[in-house]
């Protein structure tokens, strides 16, 4: 069991289950000491079963807000958002930069709307996902980067253009000093699947994880919750974990994911 988890989602994003309170107990009976609320961002365009919309944003915040008073004697409780890097949506990002203690990035599409990272399969659009990840590290948008992995779900091998990807975001983890995300959510969950060149999970993805090793990146867990039950399992989490067995991996039990959100965010606003 881990003792905080800042990748987190709620019902409002209409593919994640149990009231916000669940997760809190969960999480607490899980050991957790630390929880951070990480919904899926909503755009000023509708998404159902994709992210909230915008009407559910104030809820969310005070939900949030809520728990974190009423448990604060159990646990610490931190508001946040896992959003992508869209330049057409700047001004809402920049908003929830400011309103939110911390913030993810999980890149799930190149371009709000269309180019989904789950169905990517040429290296020309690896290299526009950097792109997007090296815009948000150095606009200071988050704090970590979720599921660094993500177009490897879709992508059908392991060549040099991954490898290129791999080093591309290392040297921007170490660069910027933002930590990479191993991911125990749908990756895990899906668990190994064939592509061309043989079988491995979607993400994480070992290859990947070596380069991260090679460059020293700071690696944190992410259990990418949806259901509060997958803080009471190790099961997604031993999954993530084994594919990377043997990588000398520097993992950050309890990274200051707040304190530096909080320097990030005195940096660029
Ligand atoms: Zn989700
Ligand atoms: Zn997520």
């Amino acid at each position: 069991m881990i003792k905080n988890n800042y990748h987190t989602h709620t019902r409002r994003c209409g593919h994640a289950i149990g009231l916000d309170e669940h997760y809190v107990q969960a999480a607490i009976s899980a050991g957790m000491k630390k929880l951070g609320f990480s919904d899926h961002a909503p755009y000023d365009v509708s998404e159902p079963g994709i992210r909230m919309d915008y009407e559910d944003l104030e809820d969310y915040i005070s939900s949030v807000n809520d728990l974190k008073e009423r448990y604060k004697d159990e646990i610490e409780i931190y508001l946040g958002l896992e959003t992508e890097c869209y330049i057409a949506k700047w001004d809402l990002l920049k908003e929830y930069r400011e309103r939110m203690d911390y913030m993810i990035l999980g890149q799930h599409s190149l371009v709000f709307g269309k180019e989904d990272v789950y169905t990517l399969t040429n290296p020309a659009e690896l290299r526009e996902y950097v792109k997007r990840v090296e815009y948000a590290f150095s606009h200071s948008l988050c704090d970590c980067l979720a599921h660094p992995d993500l177009p490897m779900f879709s992508y059908p091998r392991i060549d040099r253009s991954v490898r290129k990807m791999a080093e591309d975001i290392a040297n921007l983890s170490v660069k910027y000093d933002i930590p990479l995300e191993i991911n125990c959510g749908s990756g895990a969950k899906i668990g190994i699947r064939s592509y061309e060149d043989g079988c491995r999970l979607p993400y994480p993805v070992r290859d990947i994880f070596e380069v991260f090793a090679e460059k020293k990146c700071r690696i944190m867990i992410g259990i990418d919750a949806h259901d509060p039950r997958d803080f009471l399992t190790d099961t997604y989490l031993n999954t993530a974990l084994d594919a990377l067995k043997g990588l000398d991996l520097k993992i950050e039990e309890d990274p200051d994911i707040i304190g530096e959100a909080k320097k990030r965010k005195e940096k660029y606003f």
